[in-house]
């Protein structure tokens, strides 16, 4: 919290955190503070030291290990940590947030504990974020940027960067309102379908492995899914049967292989003599908006040693953001290319971007790397992340501000960095600040690389380290939100509240309402409707369009457009009944879970055991048979709720039915929603085209299946009988040849052997035949499919599938210990008021089960 406040003060940081000294002023701002500013130095100065302390602890692994093996260490840090968590919980009370953080009883894990740092710091941030608000005067009805300015889900570490200072001034000097839409000029159109991200990159420059099949097939590559001339469910569904067989190309990183391979060159062990850099007054900054530039910008680039980068994105009017600028210094010349412009040339940059001679510098460039995947389709290969090298140096603060304020003592102004970068033509102002983003970069990247051989006393091994992260970030890939019916359930863990089922259902519905409009009108989720509003209205269920329109201050513009459409979402939500779960029903199956699962495990004869659940009579090898067998009565929970319920289909039912589909078609994760895309009507009308050809895939899979056991039936027949015949002449030729006695004896012999193999051949055949014919009686029914009776299903899913079998591990542990997934099941199911039923969480039981 206190790093924004410093890169408006600059060097503020460091130092004096002492001196304040203020005596017994009687206007203190605070006891033994003389004014803000005092308090702000004392506390920035108390952050930094915590921070360097922290960077200076044993690294995980070899070393914390070595350290810990001392008993004074193991106390220090027990004593230490509970110090900490005592003080961070108490923090956490203060503001509000959830602060369980400290209490050994909840058995929350390292991830959950994480969540909640996470979250409280996104409650302060946002706290902060209003005041300051609020104490420049911006109002909340402010028509154009609505104060909260969201920024996209994909920039995760947005609380831990330095850019919270936002100045609000800034937004209104240069957001414009009426900018043209870049995305309309894109000469590919923006690919916001619900399905995975597939790399754009048909090219391969600097290739060591040469580029999958599927990347250069231009045929497969143009028949995207957006372009089908069928409805978006219809087409992404198209898309996942055409696009099977190149699964694992489509996802693989292009450099993946020469990633793997990289080596730091050896220059980079040297220490370097730092070269400083040009005056900014005095080099020349290219704007580049042309082809012929930028390719000319790229041979230069490739006849560099090393150059820096840096990337300026969009993200509020567009669903996946949009890659506005890219900033490029050389040790002689700035670059700022109008990547709205170049858009679908910046790919020729692989070039040199993916030249491992060359060094990119980047700083903190998590981002960046996917924006240029998701934009460009351009890879970076050999990189050098002056953020990573900042924290391997403990330096405290690792913002670019700092770097350059300690090596260049040049005050940079990060006021621009939330700007909106669509402005053409760019303001002076934002064109030097952009080019200042980079023009240091080099020189900082030497200092770093100095101090970096010091630290480690003239070794290489601290570079190697951030080169070696830089490098990791580099196989970072691009992942694109993909909408599931669970998507919903993220978010509203995140938020406080707690809904009941009519709430929970409005806020379902809102949820999905927004991914389809954000997609369809290419906006952010944030621009269609906030968080913040969403939650108010499904909150207030209100019972008229105006009372929706009251939630939403302001009322984002594609709100008031579909006021109708939402109206009737909060209508249906409130038919919804609320009715009561029997819990103690769920509490017992679990805990019959729970035994089952131990006599499975534990019990003498695991490998050969038969379920005994008497919901079910099925027979499986030991591990699946443990696993089917407790999936099977979970999913049995839900059903059990399904009865009580047999109006309404809830969220527990669908999850049953995803479950399910999941078995029959394994990427249906990345199929859009039932509720978004396709209507149930439609999907269970026999008339309907959805309707024949979710079957026509049941069937196929099916078919395949019994095609597949029919040929290996045939195939054993066939060879069976060969065995015979081959037998049978033989023994008529030992009859028929004159041999002797003992060659006689020898061949009747080997006859007899090859008797005995086929005998017990065909036994074990019978034996194998036997199972199959249980399994396949049972696996390939040649009724209709019935997605809900387990009991009639193989769960072939499990057979020699290791990473089913650790899906399904997971998801079992996941339900029994960690319990997401079972709150998730009960928020879903909440029939009654959640706030009464949350003490009640499963892990309690399971652990004490246990
Ligand atoms: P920078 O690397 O600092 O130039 O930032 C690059 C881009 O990241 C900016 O153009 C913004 O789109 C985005 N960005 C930077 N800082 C933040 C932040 N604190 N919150 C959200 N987006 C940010
Ligand atoms: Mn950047
Ligand atoms: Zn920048």
């Amino acid at each position: 919290m206190a790093a924004p406040v410093s890169g408006e003060s600059g060097s503020g940081a460091r130092g004096d955190s002492g001196s304040g000294a203020p005596g017994a002023e009687s206007g203190e701002f605070c006891p033994g503070f003389r004014d803000v500013d005092a308090f702000v130095k004392h506390g920035l100065g108390t952050v930094v030291s915590a921070t360097k302390a922290a960077g200076g602890l044993p690294q995980p692994g070899d070393e914390f290990d070595f350290y810990r093996s001392f008993p004074g260490f193991q106390d220090f840090c027990a004593v230490q940590g509970e110090r900490l968590l005592h003080c961070m919980s108490q923090l956490m009370k203060h503001h509000g947030c959830r602060s369980h953080i400290n209490d050994k009883n909840k058995l929350t894990g390292l991830e959950e504990r994480f969540d909640l740092v996470v979250e409280s710091n996104d409650v302060i941030l946002e706290k902060v974020g209003i005041m300051l608000d609020e104490a420049s005067g911006v109002t909340r009805s402010q028509p154009v940027m609505p104060a909260g300015y969201q920024p996209p889900k994909i920039v995760v570490s947005s609380w831990n960067r330095k850019g919270g200072n936002r100045s609000t001034e800034t937004f209104h000097l240069l957001h414009a309102k009426n900018i043209q839409r870049p995305q309309l000029k894109f000469k590919d159109k923006v690919d916001n379908s619900n399905t995975p991200f597939i790399p754009k990159i048909s090219v391969k420059p600097n290739a060591v492995k040469p580029l999958s099949s599927y990347f250069t097939n231009k045929q497969l590559r143009n028949e995207r899914p957006e372009d089908l001339d069928v409805p978006p469910a219809l087409a992404d569904f198209i898309h996942q049967l055409r696009t099977q067989e190149h699964m694992d190309d489509m996802f693989s990183h292009p450099y993946q292989h020469e990633l793997d391979h990289l080596v730091m060159s050896e220059s980079l062990r040297i220490k370097p003599e730092p070269q400083i850099y040009k005056p900014l007054e005095e080099t020349s900054c290219k704007f580049i908006d042309t082809l012929e530039d930028l390719v000319d910008l790229n041979e230069k680039l490739t006849r560099s040693k090393e150059f820096a980068v840096d990337l300026e994105h969009h993200s509020y009017r567009s669903f996946l953001g949009i890659t506005c600028l890219m900033q490029i210094s050389t040790r002689e010349e700035d670059f700022i290319i109008d990547t709205l412009e170049l858009r679908s040339e910046m790919y020729i940059l692989n070039e040199s971007f993916t030249d491992p001679s060359i060094v990119k510098v980047f700083h903190g460039a998590d981002s960046d790397i996917e924006w240029l995947q998701k934009d460009f389709g351009v890879y970076v290969v050999n990189m050098f992340d002056t953020h990573h090298a900042a924290r391997s140096l403990n330096l405290g603060r690792n913002s670019l501000d700092h770097l350059l304020k300690l090596y260049c003592n040049v005050d940079s102004n990060k006021r621009y960095q939330l700007a909106d970068w669509r402005i053409r033509p760019l303001p002076e102002e934002m064109l030097a600040y952009a080019q200042a983003d980079t023009h240091y970069l080099l020189y900082v990247y030497d200092r770093l690389r100095a101090d970096l051989c010091d630290a480690a006393n003239g070794q290489s091994n601290l570079i190697h380290l951030v080169w070696s992260k830089s490098k990791d970030l580099c196989l970072k890939k691009y992942v694109k939100p993909i909408f599931t019916e669970e998507s919903y359930m993220e978010l509203y863990r995140r938020q406080k509240k707690s809904f009941n089922s009519q709430q929970l259902a409005a806020f379902r519905l809102l949820y999905a309402w927004r991914d389809k409009l954000a997609r369809s009108e290419d906006e952010s989720t944030g621009y269609i409707l906030p968080n913040h509003m969403m939650m108010k209205i499904a909150e207030e269920l209100p019972k008229e369009p105006q009372g929706i329109i009251a939630c939403c201050n302001p009322t984002p513009p594609l709100v008031r457009q579909q006021i109708n459409e939402l109206h009737q979402f909060i209508k249906q939500a409130r038919e919804i009944p609320l009715l009561k779960v029997n819990w103690l029903r769920i509490i017992l199956i679990i805990i019959f879970v729970v035994l089952q699962s131990e006599s499975t495990l534990f019990g003498p004869h695991d490998t050969s055991h038969v379920s005994e659940s008497d919901l079910m009579e099925l027979s499986f090898t030991g591990r699946s048979n443990f696993l089917t067998s407790t999936l099977t009565v979970l999913c049995n929970i839900i059903l059990s709720v399904e009865e009580m319920d047999s109006g309404h289909l809830t969220v527990a039912q669908q999850k049953a039915h995803s479950i399910m589909e999941s078995f029959e078609n394994p990427f249906r994760m990345y199929l859009p929603s039932k509720d978004i895309h396709i209507s149930k009507n439609a999907k269970y009308d026999p008339s309907s085209k959805i309707y024949e050809i979710s079957n026509r895939w049941k069937l196929q899979s099916i078919e395949q299946q019994k095609k597949e056991a029919q040929a290996k039936q045939q195939a054993k027949q066939h060879a069976k009988e060969q065995e015979r015949q081959k037998a049978k002449k033989n023994y008529q030729e030992s009859l028929q040849d004159v041999s002797t006695v003992r060659q006689q004896i020898v061949e009747s012999k080997q006859v007899g052997q090859k008797r005995e193999r086929v005998a017990s051949d065909a036994g074990e055949e019978n034996l194998k035949q036997n199972k199959k014919i249980m399994k396949t009686d049972k696996g390939t029914p040649s009724s209709e499919f019935t997605p809900f009776d387990y009991s009639q299903s193989d769960f072939k899913v499990f057979a020699g599938c290791e990473s089913c079998f650790f899906f399904f591990f997971f998801f079992l542990t996941s339900v029994l210990a960690h319990s997401s997934w079972a709150s998730g099941i009960q928020a879903h199911l909440c029939t009654q008021d959640i706030s009464e039923v949350v003490p009640c969480r499963y892990s309690d039981i399971s652990y004490k089960k246990y």
